[in-house]
């Protein structure tokens, strides 16, 4: 079984490393090339958009894919749009992997923001000391509370276009004695995170209510369900492996 998996998180690279052990399929990782120096991975990989969704529904043709694997970030709406459409388009069937949601535990004090213009609208009219851990794509959004003092953390050089900021280059996981550490040397009172769910980059939050600071937490874009850990993606990849065997043997 011929399989494209489209990557870009942590979970997809465990999924990388699972599907590498099994012989009988025949994967490839898709990396969108955002960062220049992904995690090395057991598959071969290919870098680089396939110009939207028709691009891909040709790949998926071209490259006689038998199932797609959406493992992208929660918050890749662009690419899992488009994964939708191409599987439709190409008639392959489309597998979604996709962690869970963080939830408010007991001590924090977070303030649920649609996207990330409510979330700059969350951080008030009085002038505070904002950790923004959201990565480098939507910065523009904060352009309209100038106000605040920004520390801006992404794993690629950044330009911020924040009149009063200061940019950090860090690679994850934080660990919550860390994020404590950086919360105070920066003299942080609020914290925005993007709810990606992704355990690597908890640390903020739970260092946050040790602090008792508040967290405005950004809601993900409205995204199809799929399952939620990489074993149970494999389950199922493997299950649809054996459909094509069965197929194949009575064709
Ligand atoms: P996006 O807005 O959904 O995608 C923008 C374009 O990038 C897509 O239309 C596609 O180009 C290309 N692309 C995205 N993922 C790809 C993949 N795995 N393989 C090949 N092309 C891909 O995505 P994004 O938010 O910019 O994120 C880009 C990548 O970084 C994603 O793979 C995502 O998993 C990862 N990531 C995102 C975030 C986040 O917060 N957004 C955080 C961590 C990691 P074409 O239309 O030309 O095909």
């Amino acid at each position: 079984m011929r399989l494209l998996l489209l990557g870009g998180v942590a979970e997809a690279n465990a999924l990388a490393a699972l599907l590498a052990a099994r012989p009988e399929i025949e994967a490839t990782l898709s990396l969108a090339g955002r960062t220049s120096a992904p995690a090395a991975s057991p598959l071969p990989t290919r870098v680089g958009g396939f110009g939207g969704a028709d691009g891909l529904a040709a790949c998926l043709r071209a490259e006689r894919i038998d199932l797609l694997v959406d493992a992208t970030h929660p918050f890749a709406q662009n690419i899992s749009r488009n994964a939708a459409q191409a599987a439709r388009e190409a008639g392959v069937p489309l597998i979604r992997l996709v962690r869970p949601p963080w939830r408010a535990a007991p001590g924090d004090r977070w303030l649920d923001a649609r996207d990330m213009e409510e979330a700059a609208r969350l951080l008030g009219a009085a002038p505070r000391r904002v950790f923004l851990a959201i990565g480098r794509q939507q910065l523009a959004a904060f352009r309209a509370a100038p106000q605040h003092f920004y520390l801006v953390r992404a794993i690629e050089p950044v330009e911020p276009g924040l009149p009063n900021c200061e940019a950090i280059l860090a690679r994850g996981p934080f660990s919550a004695d860390a994020e404590e550490a950086l919360l105070q040397a920066k003299r942080i009172d609020v914290v925005v995170a993007k709810n990606s769910g992704s355990p690597a980059v908890a640390g903020k939050l739970a260092a946050a209510r040790r602090l008792k600071l508040p967290v405005v937490v950004v809601a993900r874009p409205a995204q199809a369900d799929g399952v939620a850990t990489p074993q149970d993606a494999l389950e199922l990849i493997l299950a649809h492996a054996e459909t094509l065997a069965r197929r194949g043997v009575s064709t």
